[in-house]
Order: C-alpha cells, then sequence, then structure tokens
C-alpha cells in the first residue's frame, strides 16, 4: 500500500479513452485531478477504508465518495440491503414501505423535521427548497455565503465552493443575470455583513441557505455565534433559514449540525449518507412548510426515480447502523483529531505553516498560518504546495481529496493503523517539501 511508483498504465489509457468520449473525461468535474497536475485513477474495487485501482494500487482513501459513506466500502449490511431490494424490482414509480421506513428514520433523527421529500442528489434537494422557500414567503431572493457550495442549480452556483472553487469559475456562465441577481451573496462566519446584505433586501428575501460546518472550501468551522446569529436574522427578516447537511447530515452526530449545535433550522437539506452511497437526497421540515409541496400543495417538485426502493434500502441499512451505534462519532472525531494533529507535528517538524481540524467524521487542512474562516482566506492558502503534497501522499498511496477546497472523510472503516499510516506518509512528504 505505500509502494513507491504506482502502475499507471491502465488508468492512464481508460483516461484518454474517457476524454475521446466524455467532457475531460469525467462525469463530475473535481474528478479530473486538474488542480492538483494529476490525471485519475480508475477504480476497481472498494473494501472499507481502502481503494483498490485497475492496476492493482492500494489506496487509503479519504474522499469515500466524497463522503456518502460513513462506513467504508461495501459495508456488508448495505451490500445485502442493496442486493435483496434489487432481486425484487429495480424501480417501481409506485409507493413502497421503504419509503416510509426511511422517512420515519429521518424524522425521528434529525431535529425539527416532520415531513420528507426524497428526490435523487443535493442538488434536487437544494433546488426544491430554494423553490419551496420562494413559493411559502412569495420573495424571490435568496442569501448564501461565499465558499459554501449547495449543488450546482443557477442561483446556487455564484461563488460557490468545491469544484467552482477549484476550477477557479469566476461567476456563472450559461446562468442568467436575472438569476444571479436574485442571490446575495455574503462572507462566511461574518454576521454583521450577513446583516447588512439581508439589511437592503429585507423584504425581498425568502431564505438565508448555508452550510452549518462549511465542508467545500476546505473544512472551515462555525464561529462561536455564526449560527445562531444567522436563525435570528432569518426570524427577524421573516425568511426561512435552509441549513444545507447534504455533508454534516449524520456524519457529525446523528442529528447533524443541528442536533450537535442544538439549533433549529426550517428546512434541512440531505444527501450523501442519507443514500448510503447510492443516489439519494432530501428536503425535510415541519409539516407547515413542507406539506406546501405538491401534491397537497401548491409548489411543484417531482421526479422519475425518487424513493427508488434500492436507494431506499441502502439508506434505511446506512441510518439503522447510525441508529444503534450512538457511540460512533466520538469514535470517528477522535481518528480525526488524531490526524488533525499528526499533520500539524509533522508539519511543525519540516517547518511547514499548517493548520488541521476535525469534527464528527470530517478532518481538513490547509497550508496556512492561520485558522481559516472563510472563502478568502481558504484561497489564500498555498495550492502549488498543496497539489505537491497531494501527488506526494498518493504515490504512498494514500488518497486525499484531490482539491485544498475539499474536506477529508473519515469512515468507521478507518482504523487507528489507517491514521499512523497516513501520518507517516505525511512526515515523509512534508519533509521533502521543507523549505532548504
Ligand atoms: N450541498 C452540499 C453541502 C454538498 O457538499 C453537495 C455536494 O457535494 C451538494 C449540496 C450537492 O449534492 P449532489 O452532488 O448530490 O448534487
Amino acid at each position: 500500500m505505500t509502494g513507491h511508483k504506482r502502475e499507471r498504465g491502465l488508468s492512464h489509457k481508460l483516461f484518454a479513452q474517457a476524454q475521446s468520449l466524455m467532457p475531460g473525461g469525467v462525469s463530475s468535474p473535481v474528478r479530473a485531478f486538474n488542480a492538483v497536475g494529476d490525471e485519475p485513477f480508475f477504480v476497481a474495487r472498494g473494501d472499507g477504508a481502502v481503494l483498490t485501482d485497475v492496476d492493482g494500487n492500494e489506496y487509503i482513501d479519504f474522499v469515500q465518495s466524497w463522503g456518502a459513506l460513513l462506513f467504508g466500502h461495501a459495508r456488508a449490511e448495505i451490500v445485502d440491503a442493496v442486493r435483496d431490494a434489487a432481486s425484487r424490482g429495480t424501480s417501481y414509480g409506485t409507493p413502497t414501505e421503504l419509503e416510509v421506513e426511511l422517512a420515519a428514520l429521518v424524522t425521528e433523527l434529525v431535529p425539527n423535521t416532520e415531513r420528507v421529500r426524497f428526490v435523487s442528489s443535493g442538488t434536487e434537494a437544494a433546488m426544491t427548497a430554494l423553490r419551496l422557500a420562494r413559493g411559502v414567503t412569495g420573495r424571490p431572493k435568496i442569501m448564501k455565503f461565499a465558499g459554501c457550495y449547495h449543488g450546482h442549480s443557477d442561483s446556487l452556483l455564484v461563488d460557490a465552493g468545491s469544484g467552482v472553487a477549484t476550477l477557479s469559475i469566476p461567476g456563472t456562465p450559461g446562468v442568467t443575470e436575472a438569476v444571479a441577481r436574485d442571490t446575495l451573496v455574503a462572507p462566511y462566519n461574518d454576521l454583521e455583513t450577513a446583516r447588512t446584505t439581508a439589511g437592503l433586501h429585507a423584504q425581498e428575501l425568502a431564505a438565508i441557505i448555508v452550510e452549518p460546518i462549511a465542508a467545500n472550501m476546505g473544512l472551515v468551522l462555525p464561529d462561536e455565534g455564526w449560527l445562531a446569529g444567522l436563525r435570528d436574522l432569518a426570524d427577524e427578516l421573516g425568511a426561512l433559514l435552509i441549513l444545507d447537511e447534504v455533508i454534516t447530515g449524520f456524519r457529525v452526530a446523528p442529528g447533524g449540525a443541528q442536533g450537535r449545535y442544538e439549533m433549529r433550522a426550517d428546512l434541512v437539506l440531505l444527501g450523501k449518507v442519507l443514500g448510503g452511497g447510492l443516489p439519494v437526497g432530501a428536503v425535510a421540515g415541519r409539516a407547515e412548510v413542507m406539506d406546501r409541496l405538491a401534491p397537497d400543495g401548491d409548489v411543484y417538485q417531482a421526479g422519475t426515480l425518487s424513493g427508488n426502493p434500492i436507494a431506499m434500502a441502502a439508506g434505511i441499512a446506512a441510518l439503522t447502523i447510525v441508529r444503534s451505534e450512538p457511540n460512533l462519532y466520538e469514535e470517528l472525531q477522535s481518528r480525526g483529531r488524531a490526524l488533525a494533529r499528526g499533520l500539524i507535528d509533522a508539519a511543525s517538524q519540516s517547518e511547514i505553516q499548517l493548520v488541521a481540524s476535525a469534527i464528527g467524521g470530517l478532518g481538513g487542512f490547509f497550508f496556512a498560518e492561520r485558522e481559516v474562516m472563510n472563502y478568502d482566506d481558504a484561497r489564500a492558502t498555498d495550492a502549488e504546495q498543496f497539489a505537491r503534497f497531494w501527488r506526494g501522499m498518493l504515490e504512498r498511496g494514500i488518497y486525499l481529496p484531490p482539491s485544498r477546497f475539499e474536506a477529508l472523510f473519515l469512515t468507521t472503516a478507518h482504523t487507528e493503523a489507517h491514521i499512523d499510516q497516513t501520518i507517516a506518509a505525511a512526515a515523509e512528504v512534508l519533509m521533502e517539501l521543507a523549505p532548504s
């Protein structure tokens, strides 16, 4: 797993073929490894914390399907549930008991949710929630925060994190000015500016949408009072507060950031872990708001594959483990913190500036002198240093997210030995990068 000089022949060949068939050779931009000056490896299989590529190289995986996996690859309960559901049909477009069961688990685990609408991605969840918020309030505008990513729907791409940040796409090509004008943007962790920005359009603001823990500009933790301040601001303005828990949901606590910080959202967006590695997203909230969705309400939203039985079965298996293993989050966090500490120590031995943090099953680090509080801080970190570090780690069998604007994802399959091995690899790479 730590062998230097990876074999890359088959991946290289597949990538060349993929580039002639798909834009950039990938189905989603960050997977092309552009920001780290490499080209992707092609996966043959995953098992727990480890991925194996088509050339037989193994990697300790800290991407974990961008956070969709909380228990590592091919967790037996989830694979069994998928197999069992598939044997009874792959899709019906008609209600199943599985949807009821998963919705009941969501409302039990996630605070302030009485109703759930299932969709097939986080993007769809965010899009649905904005339409609902606009429908409920009768107002056009929304406020988001620079560096937060809420999927790729038009109004949410303005100043977005994740792949938009990674590729340095400045504005919103393909998005009309009229749509962009309805999106207000303020810096993350800056309540005063959020208040001023929202205040300019007080009567027009339908919703404030935020990642309660920002994980698409690297990992950026909410400052003291930030989330409570946004809650108050939304209440003052009569706007809805939409918490995008597509990443944090079931990853930082069973109840997500709402549970962890004891706060209240009007609408919660879920995805990733919710589907146990299959395509599921959801919008959830109080009945009074959610029941405005069609067919009971007048806000239209629909989906051929929404509530797909295989995806629901995988989600039920995932949330059943979450419910039955209450210590899971403490263990994830202690592994994450050990990793963060190890990276900080290794960097300081090489006299390299690095900050790192971890919360629940999320980790992150930046080549920076000081804690990163917002998107401007994140962008000011050393991109070249990150790329060199990332490539050195991959050569040593450690697969980190291929962009400084993404978080690391830990799972219950990451053992102490995986963390130790990762820190040892980091120490070697940082030594190579040390100023001479
Ligand atoms: N919201 C957040 C916080 C995300 O991180 C993502 C994806 O990374 C999304 C929404 C969009 O989800 P999807 O990629 O499933 O459309």
